[in-house]
Parts: structure tokens; C-alpha cells; sequence
């Protein structure tokens, strides 16, 4: 394989998603990809000019797309509750899209993990007044340095205000605008922070980065994700929602339990590939080579992660 084309293929991937106004995150393997650009701060940057759609769902709460990972909206006398905080730069964009829902303030935020994506506007959230509730590896990694090597990147710990306030270990449950949310840990998934958040009533469920609708996702292994703990996560995210429950995954559109299932099966049948040309000896070269993901490319390549590159990242995995 030739590194170099890689990348190429890779960041026109990245500038067409770009240009289309997508969520600026570009994601390979310190293998795939060289040390010539850091997209962590092109995406920051391009939080500044993101375009904001709201998509009103039912029972009061609404999907903010557009910044970072999706964002759940709910509203009530309690205050607006926000699942995930988008880019920071995209701060101006986020605050006229709440307030064209209703006037209400943010009173809680809550981190599906930690992730700049989904954690860079906490520290605006909170400076308006909202209490920040994430897992306790959330405030852990954003606490203190920590470094994601397939990003090339650093994170620097993050000032006081952009913390979780409270912090829970496995599950949380809230009573907030006369309904119940249910916040449960996946255990290491994505990374090691990952939670869902349910809208019981209104039969929603956030699923954070453990879903990505229609595009390979990332896997976080320097945060104690992996391939194992995402199809974990995936079989958990199914046995959790019924034919009625709408689900908002980290990145892509609202989906039902079909796209869950389809998701699952393209996790588990990606890894059957390449555990087996590993088991025989092959290299990682030689595994990407034997194209294991061809026939999900066209399908889920065109994001940020294309076949080749989470290739790699089930292969580190297996
Ligand atoms: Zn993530």
C-alpha cells in the first residue's frame, strides 16, 4: 500500500466533507497517515462556519446537527437539557438554534464521552449556568493531558469550567421537564467513557459514538476503546430499543433499530475478515490489501473513515 496516496484519498475525503459543511473530524491510524496536518484544530476551525439544522423529533426533543456529534435537545419547565456540546467555534450557530426552539436557558448538559467533538462547548454550557453530567472517565481524560495517537494529537487538560460537574460509574437516572432520562455506561467501547442516554417517555435514545448511521466509525484505542467493545456496545444498543425507538447516533442521521442491526452485522462481519488474515500470519499491509471491507465501502466509506483506515483500526483490535 502506498502511505502517501492514502492520505491524499483521505484528506480530499476530508476537504469534500468540509466543504459540504460536515462535522470537521478527520480520524486515521498513525500508520495511514503522516505528521504534515493536524485536522483536530481544522476541525475546530471549522466549527466557526458550520451550519446548524434543527429536526424537531417528538416528546420535546430535537436533534442539533451540523457541530461536532449530533446534539439532543430537550425543553421544559426544568430547562433546556442538551445531550452533547458541540465546537466551541460553533458557539453563535448553537445558541440561535436553541433559541429558536424556545427561550428557555440550559440548565444541564450531559458528555456521551469525551471527545473534543462532543465536550468542546462545555465550558460555554456551564459558563451560562449549566451543570455538565458525563461518566467518570469523561472528566478523567478531560482532567488531565491526553493523547489521541490516531488524531496526532494532544489534548492539553481542559480548564475547570469545561468539566463535568458530576460525574456518575455506570448509571444515572434524571427527573427533569416532567419526564425520565436514563444515562447507562457501555463499559470501554468507543473509548472508555462512552454512555447512552434515553428520553424513556418519548422512546429516544442517544447512542453517542457507539453508533455511527451509515459511515465506518472511529475507534478510540488510546482511550481504551476497541473493535470487541464497539460490537458489544452494538448488541447492547439492540437489545435496549424496540421497532418504535428513534435513535441519534453520534454522527449521521436519526435512525431506527434496522439501522442498528445493519451496523452490528457490518461490525461483526468486518472483524470475522480480519481477524482470519491475521490468524494467518498477514501483516497489516497485506490486510488492507485483501480489501476485507469491499463490499461495505460504497456504503459506509464516504465519511471520515474510509475502508482501508478502519481496516486498520479492527486489525489493531483483533
Ligand atoms: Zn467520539
Amino acid at each position: 500500500m502506498n502511505n502517501k496516496q492514502t492520505s491524499q484519498v483521505t484528506r480530499r475525503q476530508f476537504l469534500t466533507c468540509a466543504s459540504l459543511g460536515a462535522a470537521g473530524l478527520w480520524l486515521a491510524p498513525r500508520d495511514l497517515f503522516g505528521q504534515d496536518g493536524n485536522l483536530v484544530t481544522v476541525s475546530r476551525d471549522q466549527g466557526a462556519s458550520a451550519k446548524i439544522a434543527v429536526q424537531k423529533l417528538r416528546g420535546g426533543v430535537s436533534v442539533l446537527s451540523g457541530s461536532g456529534g449530533n446534539i439532543a435537545v430537550l425543553s421544559g419547565a426544568d430547562g433546556k437539557i442538551l445531550v452533547d456540546a458541540g465546537l466551541t467555534k460553533s458557539r453563535r450557530g448553537i445558541a440561535e438554534a436553541l433559541a429558536g426552539i424556545d427561550a428557555d436557558p440550559v440548565r444541564h448538559l450531559i458528555n456521551t464521552h469525551w471527545h473534543f467533538d462532543h465536550t468542546d462547548g462545555n465550558e460555554w454550557f456551564n459558563s451560562a449556568g449549566a451543570r455538565i453530567i458525563a461518566q467518570e472517565n469523561t472528566r478523567k481524560h478531560l482532567s488531565t493531558a491526553t493523547r489521541v495517537e490516531a488524531w496526532h494529537f494532544t489534548f492539553p487538560p481542559s480548564p475547570t469550567g469545561a468539566l463535568p460537574t458530576e460525574v456518575f460509574k455506570q448509571d444515572l437516572t434524571l427527573h427533569l421537564n416532567g419526564t425520565t432520562l436514563a444515562l447507562r455506561y457501555y463499559g470501554p467501547a468507543h473509548t472508555d467513557s462512552d454512555i447512552s442516554v434515553e428520553f424513556t417517555d418519548a422512546e429516544i435514545l442517544h447512542t453517542g459514538d457507539t453508533w455511527w448511521n451509515g459511515h465506518f466509525p472511529f475507534i478510540d484505542y488510546s482511550t481504551g476503546g476497541s473493535i470487541d467493545g464497539a460490537i458489544r456496545a452494538a448488541e447492547a444498543n439492540i437489545a435496549r430499543v424496540t421497532d418504535k425507538t428513534l435513535i441519534i447516533p453520534g454522527h449521521g442521521p436519526v435512525g431506527d433499530k434496522s439501522g442498528l442491526i445493519e451496523f452490528r452485522d457490518m461490525l461483526v462481519t468486518i472483524r470475522g475478515k480480519v481477524a482470519a488474515l491475521k490468524k494467518q500470519g498477514k501483516s497489516l499491509d497485506e490486510t488492507v490489501a485483501a480489501a476485507p471491507t469491499a463490499d461495505y465501502e460504497a456504503k459506509w466509506g464516504g465519511f471520515f473513515i474510509n475502508g482501508k483506515t478502519f481496516t486498520a483500526l479492527v486489525y489493531a483490535g483483533v
